[in-house]
């Protein structure tokens, strides 16, 4: 067992962040949680009118549950299909406020950049005495306050969702797109709620051909028919070929809701009337924000060149994880996802990445595929996948349980499967 007194530093208080402080914290671990905002999960609550795809009892590991029930919060039921507002309040939050998890938390915490005492980064290379001297992680306040944090174990799980990536041709910014960005929305904006009225009779450019701009693009609608009298347009770009439809659908979906959003979004765009045009094989070249309108200018590529207007412009294009936080350690990173390579090697064995597979097939990849050369840092969660938007919490879990039989050096340790399973 490694020694009880390391100080595992966590960062970011997602779900998974959350998750893998519970289990050390069980285990007798030091633990402290580094987060960035004010409050826990901030990405889901940033997401938070959307409805997760899975239900609920894939979205709490048992051991979370445990620890909730123990202050007798009534979680949701297992097959309960939450919005990521509701997921946040009715089971993050009491999470962090329990037994284990409370003093562990440091809120308007951001984590900078990590480095390893006394070693540089081009200094000794796959030399297990780098272990010898703890992590030094500069972090700030919102106030500009900046500090250093130590750490024996470093356990990443800051996400993806805050590192967008750009809708240029080839994955660069787009011309003008660095100096419009402040304009342009990466995330799922909230349509039916708190952004109705900055898209309500506006035209919008919704760019990508993924679940979030499905969202997007059926929410623009659906608010146009809602109120007619203001007239609301969208216009739907995506890289897609022009005899394939924007969205892969999985053969027999097990997730109901999720096939029902690509098979209304793909018939949105095969018939491209009214309210929405859906443009493929399109892709953006340039675009500019102007201040005294209020509106953008678009270059699109190939033969529709000359430059349209737009209201608003929603880029729903993916997300990749910010590797500047490990950028002086030992981190051999996937050449294609930007991930972890062991574990982007372990994926790419088991799965084709050109043809729609079901992320709900996935298993966790075993505990070697978390190792790094650096010793004693981990990559968990959605950062783990790199730019891939397969990761599941089901899986994050699995990756927790995976991780700690290395950090605990016990092959057969399972915290899980000693809790009570949640009950449907
Ligand atoms: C719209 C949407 C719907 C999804 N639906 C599902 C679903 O139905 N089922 C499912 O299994 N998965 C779903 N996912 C995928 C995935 O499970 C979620 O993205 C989940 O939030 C990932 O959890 P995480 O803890 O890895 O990262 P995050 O939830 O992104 O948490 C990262 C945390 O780190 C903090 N942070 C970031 N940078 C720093 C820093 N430098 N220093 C300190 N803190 C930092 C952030 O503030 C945040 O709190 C969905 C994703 C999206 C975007």
């Amino acid at each position: 067992m490694a020694d009880i007194s390391a100080r595992i530093a966590i960062l970011g208080a997602g779900p998974i962040g959350l998750e893998t402080a519970l289990y050390a914290r069980y285990l007798g671990f030091q633990v402290e949680v580094l987060e960035l905002s004010e409050s826990v999960a901030a990405n889901v609550v940033h997401w938070g009118h959307v409805q997760l795809f899975t239900p609920f009892g894939m979205n709490a590991s048992p051991l979370g549950v445990a620890a909730v029930r123990a202050h007798d919060v009534q979680l949701p039921a297992a097959n309960e299909l939450l919005t990521g507002a509701d997921y946040q309040q009715r089971y993050l939050q009491p999470l962090a406020a329990s037994d284990l998890l409370v003093d562990t938390l440091r809120f308007d915490t951001k984590v900078l950049g990590i480095g390893r005492r006394g070693w540089l980064k081009q200094e000794g290379v796959g030399n297990p005495r780098r272990a010898d001297t703890p992590f030094h992680l500069l972090c700030c306040n919102a106030a500009g306050k900046q500090w250093i944090h130590e750490a024996e174990i470093v356990i990443d799980c800051t996400g993806t969702y805050g590192n967008h990536n750009w809708i240029g041709q080839g994955g660069i910014p787009a011309v003008g797109e660095l100096v419009a960005a402040e304009h342009i929305e990466y995330g799922i904006p909230d349509i039916q709620g708190r952004d109705r009225n900055k898209y309500l009779g506006r035209h919008t450019l919704v760019v990508g051909s993924g679940y979030s701009a499905a969202t997007t693009v059926t929410q623009l609608v659906r608010l146009s028919d809602e109120q007619p009298e203001v007239p609301t347009q969208v216009t739907w770009a995506t890289r897609r070929r022009r005899d394939c439809l924007p969205i892969d659908r999985i053969v027999d979906d097990r997730l109901p809701n999720r096939d029902r959003l690509a098979e209304e979004a793909n018939c949105l765009a095969a018939a491209s009337s009214g309210c929405l045009s859906y443009l493929a094989e399109t892709e953006i070249v340039a675009l500019v924000y102007r201040e005294a309108t209020d509106d953008f200018e678009v270059e699109f590529c190939g033969p529709r060149a000359v430059s349209h207007m737009f209201d608003r412009v929603v880029a729903n294009v993916g997300y990749r994880p910010d590797n500047r936080i490990y950028a002086e350690l030992h981190v051999h990173e996937c050449f294609a996802s930007g991930g972890p390579m062991k574990l982007a090697a372990q994926m790419l064995a088991t799965r084709n990445p050109d043809t729609a597979t079901d992320c709900l097939d996935q298993q966790s990849c075993g505990a070697q595929s978390l190792l790094n050369p650096e010793p004693n840092l981990y990559i968990l969660g959605c950062k783990s996948y790199g730019r891939s938007s397969q990761f599941l919490l089901s899986v994050g879990f699995q990756q927790i349980r995976d991780l700690f039989t290395v950090i605990a050096e016990r092959d057969d340790l399972d915290l899980y499967a000693t809790m009570p399973q949640l009950a449907k």
